[in-house]
């Protein structure tokens, strides 16, 4: 469990982090959402006690970091892939570190087993790739079998094999009763792997709910039918108080209405209908609407005008 009450940080001028409070649960992964510069990293490494917050506090199972007697069996977390000594083997980096830490020794081959890594952990991690990287970031954060597990950015360059594995372990890794919070800033990453969000624009919290809830609230549900009198069916549906505009393909496009009462009033009026479907916006959508007023710098899109 990670607790954050009141956290915040300020460099100098500038608000990183503002007035955080949420609980990160075990059993479950907890997405932690933000368009880049929301403050998210920021956080973590107040987690971690690598920055002590200006305001605030944050506890890792009820304790802060600084004070956990042996920090690497209550939480694992992968910050920095490079942040490893290249000269070494994977095998000896996470002997070193088990070591230094009094982890038992059968824990390095425990954590390159599950990440994959035993056929190279003898050869020197320089010449890994990203993903290999990756993957010896993540044995280091479950060498000490923590029950708190937090991941930045973990599938940043890596190719879809890799991200599948990555989405795969963090869902075994809660479903082992783990508490599991990992960022991006990605939200169609999060739509399969996470159970919860925390979603933060700078520096504040902007949603803590479920997936599920994220995409009810923050994106219109909008119908889609079908019918070849569509006149009579945008003229029924606008004297209801719904919209329909007309889409390219000659199907409409309903807002305003629920579903059931779209098929209901194409049946009292005897409007034949060839379909009828719900729509709704991804989380991709329901994050960028969400998050519009809080990108600290805007991206042009290709093919779209600013
Ligand atoms: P995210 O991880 O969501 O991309 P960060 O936590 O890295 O966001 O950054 C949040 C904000 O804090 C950004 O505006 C960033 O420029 C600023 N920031 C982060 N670290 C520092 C630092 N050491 N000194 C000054 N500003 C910082």
């Amino acid at each position: 469990m990670i607790e954050a009450v009141g956290l915040t940080k300020r460099y100098g001028e500038r608000v990183a982090v503002d007035r955080l409070s949420f609980t990160v649960r075990p059993g479950q992964v907890t997405g932690f959402l933000g368009p880049n510069g929301a403050g998210k990293s920021t956080t973590m490494r107040m987690i971690l006690g690598l920055d002590a917050p200006t305001a605030g506090r944050v506890t890792v199972n009820g304790r802060p970091f600084v004070t956990l007697d042996n920090p690497m069996r209550e939480v694992g977390a992968l910050l920095d892939a490079k942040a490893i000594h290249g000269g070494r083997s994977a095998y000896h980096h996470l002997l070193c570190l088990a070591q230094s830490n009094n982890l038992p020794r059968r824990r390095v081959d425990e954590v390159l087993d599950v990440v994959g890594l035993t056929a190279v952990a003898r050869k020197r991690s320089k010449g890994f790739s990203l993903g290999m990287g990756q993957r010896l970031g993540i044995a280091t954060a479950l060498l000490g079998d923590p029950k708190v597990l937090m991941f930045d950015e973990p599938v940043n360059g890596l190719d879809p094999e890799g991200i599948l594995w990555i989405r795969n372990l963090m869902r075994s890794l809660a479903a082992e009763g783990r508490t599991v919070l990992v960022s991006s800033h990605l939200m169609s990453e999060m739509e399969h792997t996470a159970d919860h969000l925390l979603v933060i624009g700078r520096g504040r919290m902007i949603a803590d709910c479920t997936v599920r809830e994220f995409i009810d609230r923050n994106s219109a549900l909008a119908v889609r039918a079908r019918t070849p009198e569509p006149e009579r069916l945008t003229a029924v549906v606008t004297a209801a108080g719904g919209k329909a505009v007309h889409e390219p393909d000659g199907a409409l496009l309903i807002t305003e209405l629920p579903l059931p009462r779209v098929g209901d009033l194409a049946f009292d009026h005897g409007i034949r209908l060839h379909e009828l479907a719900p729509l709704q916006a991804s989380l991709e959508q329901a994050f960028m609407e969400l998050t519009k007023d809080s990108v600290e710098y805007h991206a042009a899109i290709p093919g779209e005008q600013q």
